[in-house]
């Protein structure tokens, strides 16, 4: 098992979308032993591939009913609006009000090719919007409003080149 670092807001892999996984089942259960390691090391409820450096498309989370995995996953359903101060592993430290679908329903597979459903209302829903978002290459600075967003990301680019604080 192996804990690794995360990568953070500026590092391009979190800004590619992941390629779809063909792996085999022994590498891809150790993957999701190190991932989800990672993820409660961290502590997070979700972490998908691409924010430990591998540009593939699977995540792993834990909502509060115990850790999963999909594998080339896709969101299939949504509905209903829900407001939730969302943070990421990738932007430590930073939470923003996001409005996003209350529901989701998500589609993939398990690591022996088996169709897989996950569902659910608020932070299960969330969980599997954000994290598919990250295998779309996608952070959730790209959810906020343009204006938040500018913000954000102008503190963001301080903080990165350690100027933050000095003016
Ligand atoms: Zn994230």
């Amino acid at each position: 098992m192996a804990i690794y670092p995360i990568r953070t807001f500026g590092d391009p892999v979190l800004r590619a979308a992941a390629a779809a996984v063909t792996d085999d089942v022994a590498t891809l259960e150790r993957l999701i032993t190190d991932m989800l390691e990672t993820m409660y090391e961290a502590p997070g409820v979700g972490l998908a591939a691409p924010q430990i450096g591998i540009s593939k498309r699977i995540f792993v989370a834990d909502a509060g009913e115990g850790p999963f995995a999909m594998i080339n996953p896709e969101i299939v359903e949504t509905s209903g609006s829900w407001t939730f101060e969302e943070g990421c592993l990738s932007v430590p430290g930073r939470y923003w009000p996001i409005k996003r679908p209350a529901y989701a329903k998500a589609r993939g597979f398990d690591i022996e090719g088996n169709p897989i459903e996950y569902e659910g209302e608020e932070l299960m829903g969330r969980v599997l919007q954000h994290e598919i978002d990250h295998l779309n290459g996608m952070l959730l600075l790209e959810r906020l409003s343009r204006r938040t967003k500018r913000e954000a990301l102008r503190e963001l680019r301080e903080e990165a080149l350690g100027i933050a604080g000095r003016s």
